[in-house]
């Protein structure tokens, strides 16, 4: 088999070289990571997972009109995406008080907000994506106006149908983050959606029972991460009763030069 030239390695995910020019395959790996991956941990079938989850997402998006970076999921943990210059800035989106946001201004974890809530995190491991606010976001040049503008009319759209979608079958979309990318086309630039949009980027509560059924059941140790997923999967229609995600493919055997 021909070696592919790895484009960049993330906690989760491994970006290859595209078949071609402008395109790249975004393969999901089972690494869970928390608190600036001071946690971490291997859960066999998360990235099989969330390929398909992000995969139902993304095109749905796409065929609202939505622009992303999706182009087609290739296999179990691979899909194809266009390349895009990444913008370095977390887009969170809340509806209920949970997480950091409940931690910072002693709100109760559930309550639901007043109004959806746009934050901006600066991607940098080093910091611990530190919240900023737009006056940083274009005073340090990440993003100008006009593509802060973009970025959070896209995530309103995404908190919108994903609000629905999720409704739809049960579940409370909490918040979510996205992250937006510059695509370049015949001397065009649009923002596009990029990444991956998973239960390791949203919070989300069976409307029933409050189950956690997103990545909060790894970063507070409560066990069934997998099967928490499965259930959004089974409940989004794409994954049958009985499939259990398995990893498909060769092996592949832990690299002692991952990059960071
Ligand atoms: O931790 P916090 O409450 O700020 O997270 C808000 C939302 O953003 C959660 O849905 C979380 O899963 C997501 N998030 C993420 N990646 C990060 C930080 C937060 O997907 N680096």
């Amino acid at each position: 088999m021909k070696q592919r030239r790895r484009i960049y390695e993330g906690k989760a995910k491994i970006l290859y070289e595209g078949p071609e020019p402008g395109t790249l395959v975004q393969h999901f790996k089972d690494d869970a990571t928390a608190f600036n991956a001071q946690k971490h941990d291997v859960i066999e079938g998360k990235g099989v997972l969330n390929n398909r989850i992000s995969e139902h997402i993304f095109s749905a998006l796409n065929r609202m009109g939505v622009p992303t970076h999706f182009v087609k999921r290739i296999n179990m943990r691979e899909q194809l995406i266009r390349e895009v210059e990444i913008i370095p800035v977390e887009i969170v989106v809340r509806n209920i008080a949970a997480g950091s946001l409940a931690e910072r201004l002693g709100i109760e974890e559930g309550t639901v907000l007043p109004r959806s809530i746009i934050e901006f995190y600066y991607k940098s491991d080093p910091l611990g994506d530190p919240l900023v606010s737009e006056e940083h976001v274009t005073a340090f040049g990440w993003a100008n106006p006009q593509e802060i503008d973009d970025m959070m009319a896209l995530a309103i759209r995404v908190n919108d149908f994903l609000s629905g979608l999720f409704l739809g079958i049960g579940i409370q979309l909490v918040d979510f983050k996205i992250e937006c990318g510059r695509l370049f086309e015949n001397d065009m630039m649009r923002i596009v959606v990029a990444d991956e949009i998973s239960p390791d980027s949203c919070r989300l509560w069976d409307i029933g029972t409050n189950e956690k059924l997103d990545k909060d059941r790894f970063r507070r140790d409560m066990g069934g991460l997998v099967e928490a997923y499965t259930e959004v999967a089974r409940r989004l229609g794409i994954m049958n009763e009985n499939e259990r995600p398995r990893p498909s493919g060769p092996v592949l055997v832990a690299s002692k030069d991952k990059l960071h």
